[in-house]
């Protein structure tokens, strides 16, 4: 991508934010503003990253494009809990419990996502709120661990992964979580999102772009310290964004690239920016500890 493409193309992705009034500004001189995005007066949420297993000893080049594949990353599986006034508790992914997938990657330091949230002081009933980012394994298989949440989810990206049937039309989704998503679904807990930059309930919105998976999504989230982006699988590592790296198993590096470049603009301080898959999450936010840490 030349200079000179780039320029364009964000200055293209700027105007197209405001003209959808996602809280983008851009001053005379043409410098973005830091964005408010949310709305400001809506609600302000506590927003906690949750490791409930780990993967050890993942090819670093698996993640970043081009990294040595000798390097070996031990990489958290998270789930992120966001803490809203009215009793309101929303996980943005819901991690992976059981299934084959799910035995085959041995993973250590394993805690039921639904006793993980116990950590933060939730129990499965407490939630009222899943959002998945996408389809894979570790991020929806413990959906249905939570029975009295709205399940929220790119209708494209349903859609595109499960048909009719619940079967999948596609490997990328395993056939249990495809079966127990559209059993869900017909159950009418599934809302259907229809497209980018949705504020989905106050104080949440859901943008898409990054093609992870089919119409992956990626959530903003407004906290006292401004507003928080949980970028899911869209960022793996700090280390993607910091050499603005594609991720080492997209099949389009172009858009992982494009969201980095938003994000970037969607969160009031890179810092509050947080990847998928980085153990520095939980040595950037020590507190409280013991597998969870307070992004502020
Ligand atoms: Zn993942």
């Amino acid at each position: 991508m030349t200079d000179r493409f780039l320029t364009a193309a964000v200055l293209a992705q700027l105007a197209v934010l405001a003209g959808l009034g996602v809280g983008v500004s851009v001053s005379a001189a043409g410098q973005a503003r830091p964005p408010a995005t949310p709305a400001p007066g809506s609600p302000v949420f506590e927003v906690y990253a949750v490791r409930y297993a780990t993967s050890p000893g993942l090819a670093a080049s698996m993640l970043v494009a081009g990294a040595d594949p000798s390097r070996k990353i031990d990489i958290p599986f998270m789930i992120w809990v966001l803490k809203g006034p009215h009793g309101r508790n929303v996980l943005v992914d819901a991690g992976s419990y059981h299934g084959s997938v799910f035995e085959r990657w041995k993973l250590t330091d394993v805690l039921k996502p639904s006793a993980a949230i116990g950590k933060v002081g939730l129990a499965p009933g407490d939630i009222t709120d899943v959002i998945i980012t996408h389809i894979h394994w570790d991020h929806v298989n413990g959906v249905d661990l939570f029975p009295s949440a709205r399940v929220w989810m790119q209708r494209e990206e349903f859609t595109h992964y499960i048909d009719d049937e619940g079967k999948p039309k596609d490997q990328a989704i395993t056939p249990d979580d495809a079966a127990m998503l559209a059993k869900l679904r017909k159950g009418g807990r599934v809302v259907f999102v229809d497209g980018d930059a949705k504020e989905i309930m106050p104080g949440v919105t859901v943008y898409t772009g990054g093609k992870h998976t089919f119409a992956s999504q990626y959530v903003a989230v407004r906290s006292a310290a401004g507003t928080i982006v949980l970028a899911s699988d869209n960022v793996y590592l700090y280390e993607n964004l910091e050499k603005h790296l594609p991720s080492g198993s997209t099949d389009d590096k172009e858009a992982d690239l494009r969201v980095q470049e938003r994000v970037l603009r969607l969160a009031s301080s890179p810092r509050l920016i947080i990847p998928g898959h980085d153990p520095a999450v939980f040595e950037r936010f020590p507190k409280p500890g013991d597998g969870v840490a307070r992004i502020e």
